[in-house]
């Protein structure tokens, strides 16, 4: 397999700014994958001098690592790292080189004060847009700190592995030997989760806010950046900064925007907000407020912030089906994300549970990689729009099957069938399969304000025209509230809208 021309430009632009040698240490047999990396590591070496090649013998063939002469710094690549992972490969290049990463200087002085052992493993899909971001902030981690070290191990290329541990969902990070986390995680998540995050006393003891943000998407960035152009104190609480469009990868109507993806719209944000003066204290989750003099917001880590408004911009999260084998085998062969976890399933069967646009897109996603789909609605017609479901017929390994309820997702150790009632005959009916992937919409994340303030009967937040809620002081906006539809411009619109409601409230107070 020899480079094509357009990456092998890319490669070329990206050489020109390593700034030290490197040595990449091989370990390569004679398979195919073996091939393709020593294909790939020959190709970079003709490319500059900066870099030499030795032949060594690693934990896994194939795999190579990158290193400084003379020093080993842990960063290791088990087999071919192109698709999504080919930013992961020059961006190790580059950093082992000794360019900086791109992160905050008391983000860097954190990982280098980590003292102790740590041997990361990820399992990655080439095609998972979810798995950069974890291989990326692991390998920085090993770059600055020498008891670190990180392999990206691609699932395809190490089957027997993925089976042995029973890996159904990318990333799967592994520490020391032991599973540390699924799914994507931010460098200040694999921190937090390592105990390196700010203490409850450090966030308690702030200075009231003028205007709090709680949830960090689209609405939540969108009204910290209209208050804090107010010039008041503005902070933003948020779980997971980013929110829903994390998960997803073609985003097109983003009005401006032809094409972008959603961690990359993620970042966007995240780099805007950090324009300005806003307090960012991501990976925190709000578990309760109270209007007392200030209203205050308590984090599930028992700190108590303090504001004189607050924007509730919390979201929603992908609706569960609630049957038994849902949660047990969660990662274990029910996934969410077709786009990150279907490579996992190529070759087997696998079920979608739902028939609204994004079911059929996922049935149609993974028709392409797994050897059939079946599809299951509730409903004795499928909701998804007319174009996507005439595709979704045309395809071969597919079968729809419609006014069926989901009983049971059935395994021992993982997922091995799903069992379902026919809705109009009221038979019970059993299909051995290896994954199911649940599309059945959101749920707002409204459960912590229980008993506070006004929600309608699926639980989103009620809303004026102003974003107030019926808590005076307290607004909200996004889909955590009653708005009639659920998109990225409409929840910036209304992040907006309850900013400049917010700060109307302020000088009325
Ligand atoms: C797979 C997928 C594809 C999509 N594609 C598109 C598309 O192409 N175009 C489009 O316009 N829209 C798309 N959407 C919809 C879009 O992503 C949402 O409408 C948008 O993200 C909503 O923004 P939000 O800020 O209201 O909420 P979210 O994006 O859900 O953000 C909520 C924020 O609140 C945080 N949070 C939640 N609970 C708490 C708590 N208790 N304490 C603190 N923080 C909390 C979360 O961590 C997150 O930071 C898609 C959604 C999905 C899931």
């Amino acid at each position: 397999m020899a480079l094509n021309a357009e990456i092998k430009s890319q490669l070329n632009q990206y050489l020109q700014l390593l700034e030290g040698d490197l040595v990449l240490k091989v370990s390569a047999g004679s398979d195919k994958v073996s091939e393709e990396m020593l294909t790939l590591i020959d190709e970079l070496a003709s490319m500059t001098s900066k870099i030499t090649v030795e032949k060594v013998k690693l934990n896994r063939t194939p795999s190579f690592s990158v290193n400084r002469v003379g020093e080993d710094t842990g960063i290791t690549f088990a087999g071919v790292p192109l698709g999504h992972e080919f930013t992961s490969l020059v961006l190790a290049l580059l950093q082992v080189s000794g360019r900086a990463p791109k992160v905050d200087e008391n983000v860097i002085d954190q990982i280098k004060k980590i003292k102790g052992e740590y041997h990361f493993e990820t399992y990655v899909s080439l095609s998972c847009h979810n798995c950069p971001d974890v291989v990326q902030a692991l390998n920085i981690m090993s770059v600055l700190n020498p008891g670190i070290t990180h392999t990206m191990i691609d699932g395809a290329a190490y089957k027997d592995e993925v089976e042995k541990k029973d890996v159904l969902a990318v990333p799967a990070v592994y520490l020391n030997g032991e599973s540390f986390g699924n799914g994507r995680m931010s460098l200040e998540e694999i921190l937090a989760k390592l105990g390196e995050g700010p203490s409850a006393d450090a966030l308690s003891n702030k200075e009231p806010f003028d205007v709090l943000v709680v949830g960090g998407g689209p609405a939540g960035a969108s009204a910290a950046i209209y208050a804090a152009r107010k010039g008041i104190r503005t902070g933003i609480v948020a779980e997971r900064f980013g929110g829903q469009i994390l998960d997803t990868l073609s985003i097109e109507n983003f009005i401006s925007v032809k094409n972008t993806e959603g961690p990359k719209l993620a970042a966007a944000l995240e780099e805007h907000v950090k324009e300005y003066d806003i307090d960012v204290m991501n990976l925190q989750r709000a578990k309760g407020l109270e209007k007392k003099d200030f209203i205050e917001v308590e984090l599930e880590n028992g700190a108590v912030l303090k504001s004189k408004t607050v924007i509730i911009s919390t979201g929603a999260r992908w609706r569960n089906v609630n049957v038994p084998g849902e949660q047990e085998f969660k990662n274990k062969g029910v996934a969410y994300c077709p786009h990150c976890d279907g490579p996992l399933f190529e070759g087997k069967d696998v079920a979608v549970i739902g028939g609204g646009n994004s079911g059929v897109e996922a049935a149609i996603d993974l028709a392409g990689i797994v050897k059939h789909v079946t599809v299951l609605e509730f409903m004795p017609e499928l909701k998804a729009d007319e174009v996507l479901q005439k595709r979704l017929y045309s395809l071969p390994n597919v079968t729809v099957v419609k006014n069926v309820q989901t009983k049971e997702i059935t395994g021992t150790d993982k997922v091995d069938g799903i069992t379902y009632i026919d809705r109009e005959t009221e038979e019970e009916k059993h299909i051995e399969l290896a994954g199911v992937f649940v599309q059945i919409g959101l749920v707002p994340n409204t459960d912590w304000l229980e008993g506070t303030l006004e929600r309608n009967r699926i639980g989103e937040i009620v809303v004026d025209k102003r974003g107030a809620t019926t808590v005076p002081g307290v607004f909200a906006a996004g889909d955590c509230t009653d708005s009639a539809y659920n998109q990225i411009i409409i929840s910036m619109g209304s992040g907006a809208t309850a900013a400049l409601g917010a700060f109307d409230y302020l000088i009325r107070n």
